[in-house]
């Protein structure tokens, strides 16, 4: 099977690795710093706040603007779980926006969207592509909002030549296995804030600061969501490897644009010529004729080695998201989850495999093509 999303560990990435297991500082060393500042440096952003996965790194992005009870936050129904849960778990309202055609939060829908009780934006970067931030930053600056970007698809995405992180209050990348780079399980927050990075760095850590010889003072609620220093060694090294990982997806995907391109079953998502994407996801929406058959293309495709996958389920479908907020339906976002396929794209592949994948995607669309779907 090859998978839609996987990591590549190289022989330096091992050494690295087990360089650090020899060492006598396996957590709070140096080697968490070290990859903050490199992630920093890359990003183009003060401070980087590393944390042991990015559903830990939202939760203190939230935590640190003293997100609370009764406030509200904007995202899109299009993500993983964690972008929402985190907003959740500190006793917050998500408020769900609809989406355009490309998986993106519909920037023209947020300011119908804010309240009184409306305390961030949170946008999601979905597969790689930056979504609307100028617009998005203009409209938060206008209603005193913050904006927290959850760029976990999209460490090493770039518009107007910024790289994603420089652009937001504060930005989240996830450096999960599958993920841009990876570090196993791994997150990060990235802000120009000096308040927001001490903040981050007390909820990483039992909100404890260390006075002198064996005195310290506990002086917020915090958590352990420390990354390991052999965790932080592995991503020191993918790192230097982020620029390579993103032009071999970005050769896939290009590839894969020239085989679709004006495809009668289906359509691709476009990246603006301003834009950079870290090609987290190569999402193909199927055209609604296909829809009704969606399930048996997608076993077909598994079953003939391809692992293809959908993103994502609509947040709010989720039992809990309806039993605790009510039933809802976006019709942009109820179309594209019956459109969406992502096909497998990333820095493993060869163009051999990307040929592959699509001579059996389109001989499989095209089977299933003539049942055609009533609606
Ligand atoms: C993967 C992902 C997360 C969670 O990342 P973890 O590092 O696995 O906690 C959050 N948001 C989005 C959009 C993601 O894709």
């Amino acid at each position: 099977m090859i998978p839609y999303s996987t990591q590549l560990i190289e022989e330096d990435d091992i050494a690295a690795v087990i360089e650090v297991l020899q060492s006598s500082h396996l957590t709070q060393g140096e080697k968490v710093n070290e990859l903050e500042e490199g992630i920093a440096r890359y990003v183009g952003v003060r401070h980087c706040v590393l944390f042991n996965s990015a559903t830990s790194a939202l939760h203190g992005a939230y935590a640190a603007c003293d997100l609370t009870h009764d406030d509200e936050i904007i995202t899109t129904p299009i993500s993983f779980v964690a972008t929402s849960n985190m907003a959740v778990a500190l006793g917050a309202k998500p408020v769900f926006c609809d989406i355009k055609a490309d998986g993106n939060m519909d920037e023209t829908l947020i300011e119908a969207l804010i309240t009184s009780k409306t305390k961030a934006i949170v946008p999601v970067d979905f597969a790689g592509k930056p979504v609307a931030i100028n617009t998005i930053t203009s409209v938060a600056k206008k209603h005193n909002l913050l904006v927290i970007q959850d760029s976990s698809h999209a460490f090493g995405s770039a518009t107007g030549g910024k790289k994603i992180g420089s652009l937001a209050d504060m930005t989240i990348f996830s450096f999960h296995a599958i993920k841009p780079i990876t570090t196993g399980e791994g997150g990060a927050v990235v802000t120009n804030n000096d308040e927001f990075a001490r903040r981050l760095r007390l909820f990483r850590s039992h909100g404890i600061i260390k006075k002198q010889l064996w005195n310290s003072d506990m002086v917020a609620l915090g958590h352990n969501y420390r990354l390991t220093e052999f965790a932080a060694a592995l991503g020191l090294s993918q790192l230097q490897k982020i620029d390579r990982f993103i032009a071999v997806r970005d050769t896939i995907a290009r590839y894969y644009n020239e085989r679709f391109h004006n495809h009668p079953l289906f359509s691709i998502i476009p990246i603006g010529e301003d834009d950079v994407s870290a090609r987290h996801l190569y999402p193909i929406l199927l055209n609604p004729e296909l829809h009704c058959v969606k399930e048996d293309i997608f076993s077909e495709l598994q079953t003939r080695g391809i692992g293809v996958q959908v993103h994502y389920k609509p947040i709010y479908q989720n039992s809990f998201y309806k039993e605790r907020f009510g039933e809802q339906r976006l019709h942009q976002t109820e179309h594209f989850y019956r459109s969406e396929l992502s096909i497998p794209c990333h820095q493993k592949m060869s163009l051999e495999d990307a040929a592959h994948i699509a001579d059996i995607f389109l001989e499989v669309l095209e089977k299933y093509a003539y049942r055609g779907c009533t609606f």
